[in-house]
């Protein structure tokens, strides 16, 4: 690696694309915001302006809505046949497969990711989810009913209908599809409102899923701010369901929104503070491997970071000393650099928020081992931060602070180590270190959260559901879980023979 904790120097980056879209997508066409209000978006290498984009807020909901509704009541798209939904979903993934590189850009310049991991991972997996789901689209049914008196019946899977999806930041292009790909093999129609800080892959998919074919209204993507926008979607009379992946807090104010309205359908991908247990038989390097891994990946911004690290006392001392001398070793650079491990957080307000958190840290008394501050003199570039002797009621070991924060902590036993780990209020994941089956067995079963990853991290799979015990949310992404929450079931009953009904 070239330059140990700070920029690298190659320079040799991948050209930037021209921004193309940069209007709100309804009813199949770009269109300015009834207001004519515009937003910067920012590219957080720099600090500088990309571009500005088309700010919509209600009155623009309500004409994406209507569109969705009319493609939902009087479109073909809830009406084709799963294989010929399925047939566009395959040519909308070719698509993305032909933009890789400019989409993995979009995503580089908006949100600070790494553009080798967009060209390799998000990008491609954006296609993927689509080809997944496309493979179910034509394999949803319902069942018989064997019932205890003389009728027949059946189950119907219908749409739910018009579904508001409300994303975040961190991850623009994966939980774009992670929430369109099973709703449209569902046969739903839909509008998205992508996080305000990275709303330009969203706009791309837009002009993509046109010419892949989608009917005009079944996807909408409304750019704007949450409390305008997004709270919008979530208080629509006319939305039957509304997805949401953010913060626990803005989970709250959906939920109430939803309550208040029209009592929409809600599924919540919340925030998380997820514990990884390393334990005493594990292999020391790749554990401290897997610990940075951890809290690392995506600059730390990932709901399942591995922010709380529980050691057992008999290796504490050997691995915290190869935690901190990886640490000094990530390579820090522009995210369009292939050397780069660590690009920028994705703006000024995030990188500010973890260095409160890291000053909270310092003042509750955690010992700073390493980083702790800024890198560079421009951009919201941050060293890997490591803290020990954390405590259990400390706020870096109780808050999800979504950067490279990680919170260091020794235990004795099993028992104790269960317990640190479900100490939280989120239950979104967790990580288990050890070649002992019976430990991995216990401690896996006894931990709630909603996937648990033993001797690995964020093994993550189209065909593994994951999301929220507690705090953290409810709903599954992922999976044929993921289908059913666009779908609802409708019984049919029916006299048979000798009924005295008929
Ligand atoms: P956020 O909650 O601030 O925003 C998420 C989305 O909600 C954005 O599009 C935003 O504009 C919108 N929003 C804001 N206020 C709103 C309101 N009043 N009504 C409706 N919508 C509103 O979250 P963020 O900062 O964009 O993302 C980080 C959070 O997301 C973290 O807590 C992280 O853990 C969580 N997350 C969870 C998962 C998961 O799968 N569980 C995945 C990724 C991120």
């Amino acid at each position: 690696m070239a330059i140990q904790g700070n920029r690298t120097s190659d320079e040799s980056f991948f050209k930037i694309p021209a921004i193309k879209f940069t209007k709100l997508f309804i009813n199949g066409e770009f269109v300015d915001s009834i207001s004519g209000k515009t937003f910067e978006t920012i590219d957080p290498r720099t600090g500088e302006v990309i571009a500005r984009i088309a700010e919509g807020d209600k009155a623009d909901i309500d004409l994406a809505v209507k569109a969705a509704r009319d493609a939902f009541d009087n479109g073909p798209w809830p009406r084709l046949p799963g294989v010929a939904r399925a047939r566009i979903m395959q040519k909308f993934a070719d698509l993305i497969e032909e933009n890789v590189e400019e989409l993995a850009a979009l995503d580089t310049i908006d949100a600070g990711k790494l553009f080798s991991a967009g060209k390799a991972v998000d990008i491609p997996h954006a296609a993927s989810l689509l080809r997944y789901y496309a493979g179910a689209a034509d394999k949803i049914h319902g069942e018989v009913l064997k019932m205890s008196r003389e009728f027949q019946g059946y189950t119907l899977l219908e749409p739910v209908g018009v579904v508001g999806h409300i994303t975040p930041w961190n991850f623009p292009s994966t939980i774009f599809f992670m929430k369109v790909a099973p709703a449209l093999a569902a046969g739903c129609t839909m509008v998205v409102k992508p996080a305000e800080q990275t709303p330009l892959s969203a706009l791309y998919y837009a002009h993509l899923s046109k010419l892949a074919g989608i009917p005009d209204g079944v996807i909408n993507v409304v750019t704007g701010y949450g409390p305008t926008a997004g709270a919008a979607i979530s208080s629509h009379m006319d939305v039957d369901k509304v997805s949401f992946t953010g913060s626990t807090e803005v989970g709250h104010m959906v939920m109430k929104a939803a309550a208040e309205s029209n009592l929409k359908q809600v599924s919540l991908e919340l925030g998380g503070k997820s514990p990884l247990l390393i334990f005493d038989d594990a292999d020391i390097d790749k554990a401290a491997e897997l610990a940075l891994f951890g809290i690392l990946y995506n600059k730390g911004e990932i709901c399942v970071a591995s922010s709380r690290v529980y050691v057992q006392e008999g290796i504490y001392d050997e691995l915290v000393k190869k935690l901190v001398e990886k640490a000094k070793n990530c390579v820090i650079a522009d995210p369009f650099d292939s050397k780069s491990q660590l690009g920028p957080q994705v703006d000024k307000r995030q990188f500010e928020k973890i260095l409160s958190y890291i000053e909270h840290g310092k003042r509750e008394g955690a010992t700073l081992l390493t980083g702790g501050k800024p890198s560079g003199n421009k951009g919201y570039y941050l060293h890997p931060t490591i803290f020990s002797d954390v405590k259990e009621d400390m706020l870096i070991a109780k808050d999800e602070i979504f950067g490279p924060v990680m919170a260091l902590m020794k235990f004795k036993t099993i028992d104790e180590a269960i317990k640190c780990a479900n100490n939280t209020r989120y239950g979104l994941a967790a990580g288990i270190v050890t070649k002992n089956l019976d430990v991995a067995n216990t401690v896996s079963r006894s931990i709630r959260a909603g996937i648990i990853w033993i001797n690995c991290y964020f093994a993550f799979d189209n065909d593994c559901p994951y999301g929220g015990y507690k705090m953290s949310g409810f709903g599954r992404d992922f999976g044929l879980e993921a289908l059913h929450k666009f779908l609802q079931i409708k019984s049919v009953v029916t006299p048979i023979y000798n009924s005295p009904w008929l």
